[in-house]
């Protein structure tokens, strides 16, 4: 679904990402770790135009989007969830789930949408009226990943969706993340809690970053087995 090749992202004259490749299949989830300053929200910016490459190709269901913008990229099946979530503070939690509607490239059924998203986050839907800057931080993340959601997006970006959280929403985030791999949805995952990356699936694919580059890539089972004290190493 997604090719990533030999990518390169330069902010200035530094690069951020070097000769990166990765691939992402219909309905896997892929982890990206790394620590603090790896480039792995660079890399998610780069596939969602954000920060276009300066070298290598994107490719998505087949089609170059390397340098597309995007809103175009967005229309094509992929969303982003960023870091710091951004939701609209001043609107509601309904508004913010209409904005994340428009991002598809056909009229959505609007209740049918909906109701698919509640499914994944009841509690948004108790609190449908209220603005969306006064939801808790955990509460917020869950509109963040619902705004995406409610797109029917081919591909989720996803990044560092437990920052901050409290261990009980970091394990309800990890619960949502497994529902949506069952239900076949495609996610490229950004994660520094390898603990929680970890308990998302023995065979995922897994993605190591440093240094924006890629220095180990395995499934789940094979980087556990390279590390002593993975909790330590990523945090180091
Ligand atoms: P974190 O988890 O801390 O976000 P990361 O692995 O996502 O880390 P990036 O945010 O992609 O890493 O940063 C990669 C490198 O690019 C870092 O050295 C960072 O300082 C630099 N960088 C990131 N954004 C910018 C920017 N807008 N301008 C200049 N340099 C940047």
């Amino acid at each position: 679904m997604l090719t990533v090749d030999k990518v390169q992202v330069c902010y200035g004259k530094s690069p951020a990402v070097q000769d990166v490749s990765l691939r992402v299949a219909p309905g896997e989830t892929v982890l990206l770790l790394g620590r603090n300053g790896a480039g792995k929200s660079t890399l998610l910016k780069s596939i969602m135009g954000l920060e276009p490459p300066c070298s290598g190709r994107i490719i998505f269901q087949d089609r170059p989007i390397t340098g597309s913008s995007p809103c175009k990229i967005a229309r094509q099946g992929i969303c982003y969830i960023p870091e710091d979530r951004q939701v609209f503070s001043n609107l509601s939690v309904l508004e913010n789930l209409e904005m994340g509607m428009l991002a598809h490239k056909k009229k959505l059924n609007r209740h049918e949408s909906l109701e698919r998203v509640f499914e994944y986050f009841p509690r948004l839907k108790e609190r449908l009226g209220q603005q969306a800057g006064s939801l808790s931080g955990g509460e917020q993340q869950m509109l963040a990943i619902a705004r995406g959601l409610v797109s029917k997006p081919q591909l989720m970006l996803v990044d560092e969706p437990t920052e901050g959280l409290m261990p009980i929403l970091v394990d309800e985030t990890a619960g949502i993340l497994r529902r949506l791999r069952q239900d076949g949805v495609t996610i490229l995952l950004v994660e520094q809690n390898y603990s929680m990356a970890m308990s998302l699936g023995e065979d995922l694919s897994v993605y190591f970053m440093e240094k924006g580059r890629i220095l180990k890539h395995g499934d789940v089972k094979e980087f556990q087995a390279g590390f002593d004290d993975p909790d330590h190493w990523m945090k180091m």
